[in-house]
């Protein structure tokens, strides 16, 4: 089928070292031939395959000296012939390459329209590309393995797996329907439920890492709470190592909500310190109130903060309030007395940074969890997850019919649950589900 050539700017459109202009379709090599100039006796109709060539690149008006290399389909990111030019990463210098594209008759490339052709060319999967923009998009650690563990096809090899054994107990199903005198309905029906009692089985393995993978790929919003003046602030500036947060002695100074993020293990929490909870008269104090009860609602974890040198029944009406949330109960200013309380989880102090890595360690293991693997199985896509719990419902209603009616009627909820995982690679995902993906892209990729 025939390909238009498409061009952009790969590394966006910022002042850089270095920018890439990448064309992808039938004929790129055609436009470079007329647009590059190499300095060496190689023409560009004779470049090999993956190899970069120096020389003059035409930017419209002017030249620059860069790079230039050929990619031969099938053999690409896109499944088709590729060439991309590497210009010195001038805005200017990246826009004149990319004009001169389109004046050779490349047009613009939309949003993930590159990843779009590689998924139409069976290069990878949707949930590849999925991992893709997630690496892209990533700024942690955890994110970036969640992305990799998406592109490197690891969920579609186990969800094909499964849709294997659901195709195996079809084919059963047939067999049977074919051949109804040899009797195998019994056999059949035993052995149809034992593969789906085990797809059942790691579908809903895989359901339960969704939290943490979710956790990996997205981060861990902490909340800060606690009555003023028990060193929130503080404790937040020492988590962060910096002084973010306003640090008062007058009750109620943090009316704004402070965000400061820190990497714990590779995985990114978002820490906000709120206005302390209490009845306020003042209105613009209420406000940040106000704001707090929103965070403490959409925080995964909440710091609740007690002064260990004040500590009353204001501390025990928050502390009903947060306590069935997940909650870690830190003991501050533990430097100034010794008095202890039963609710609390870590003892710090805020002001000589006692204690604040095992703090850390402590809000790690109340998000992600104690001891896990992080090179383990993660669903962390919603999309996916969806689609998982649609098929273990088919696959429920499929085990549960099996004894009570013919096989036959069974492989109807056999194969919706087949079609369902098929999602997530994008064999069998609708056109809207496969255009909402790739708009996520930026152009170029
Ligand atoms: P917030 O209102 O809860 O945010 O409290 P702040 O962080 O503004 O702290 C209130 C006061 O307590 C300030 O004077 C801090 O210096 C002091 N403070 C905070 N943490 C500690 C600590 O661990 N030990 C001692 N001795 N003072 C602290």
């Amino acid at each position: 089928m025939a390909s238009e050539n498409i061009a952009a700017i790969s590394t966006g459109l910022v002042a850089s070292g270095v920018a890439v202009i990448r064309i992808s379709g039938d004929s790129p090599q055609k436009i470079a031939e007329k647009m590059f100039r190499p300095s060496g006796h190689t023409a560009v109709k004779d470049f090999e395959p993956n190899k970069m060539y120096v020389g003059e690149i035409e930017c419209g008006g002017f030249t620059d000296t860069g790079m230039c290399v050929y990619f031969k389909g099938p053999k690409s990111f896109t499944g088709e012939d590729t060439v991309e030019f590497h210009c010195h990463g001038g805005t200017a210098i990246a826009k004149g390459v990319l004009k001169r594209t389109f004046e050779l008759g490349a047009r613009p490339a939309v949003n993930g329209e590159f990843t779009r052709r590689a998924f139409m060319n069976g290069k990878l999967s949707l949930s590849s590309a999925e991992g893709l923009i997630d690496i892209i998009n990533s700024e942690s650690e955890s994110g970036v393995r969640a992305g990799y563990y998406l592109y490197r096809e690891k969920l579609t090899v186990k969800i094909s797996a499964v849709q294997d054994k659901l195709l195996d107990v079809l084919s059963e199903i047939d067999a049977d329907m074919d051949f109804p005198e040899e009797d195998l309905t019994v056999s059949s029906t035993e052995t149809a439920k034992t593969i789906l009692g085990d797809c059942e089985r790691e579908i809903s393995d895989l359901l339960k890492t969704f939290r943490t993978g979710r956790v990996l790929k997205n981060g861990v919003k902490v909340g800060i709470a606690g009555k003023p003046n028990t060193g929130k602030s503080s404790l937040l500036n020492a988590l962060l190592n910096y002084d973010k947060a306003i640090v008062s002695d007058i009750a109620g100074t943090t009316r704004d909500v402070v965000e400061g993020v820190i990497d714990i293990s590779g995985v990114r929490f978002y820490f906000s310190d709120t206005a302390g909870i209490r009845d306020s008269e003042d209105v613009i104090e209420r406000i940040g109130v106000g704001i707090s009860e929103k965070i403490l609602n959409e925080s995964d974890l909440v710091l609740l903060v007690l002064d260990a040198s004040d500590i009353d029944g204001e501390d025990e009406k928050i502390y009903s309030r947060v306590k069935d949330k997940n909650c870690l109960v830190v003991l501050n200013k533990t430097d100034k007395t010794s008095v202890k309380d039963g609710r609390a989880d870590i003892e710090v102090s805020a002001l000589n940074k006692t204690n604040i890595e095992q703090l850390k360690q402590a809000i790690y293991n109340k998000t992600v969890g104690a001891g896990i693997d992080l090179n383990g199985d993660f669903l962390c896509e919603e999309r996916h997850y969806d689609a998982l719990i649609r098929a273990l419902e088919k696959i429920r209603n499929a085990l549960s019919a099996a004894d009570k009616v013919s096989l036959d009627l069974i492989a109807i909820d056999i194969k919706g649950a087949w079609d369902a995982l098929g999602e997530i690679s994008g064999k069998t995902a609708s056109e809207e589900i496969i255009n909402n993906i790739f708009a996520k892209f930026c152009v170029g990729k």
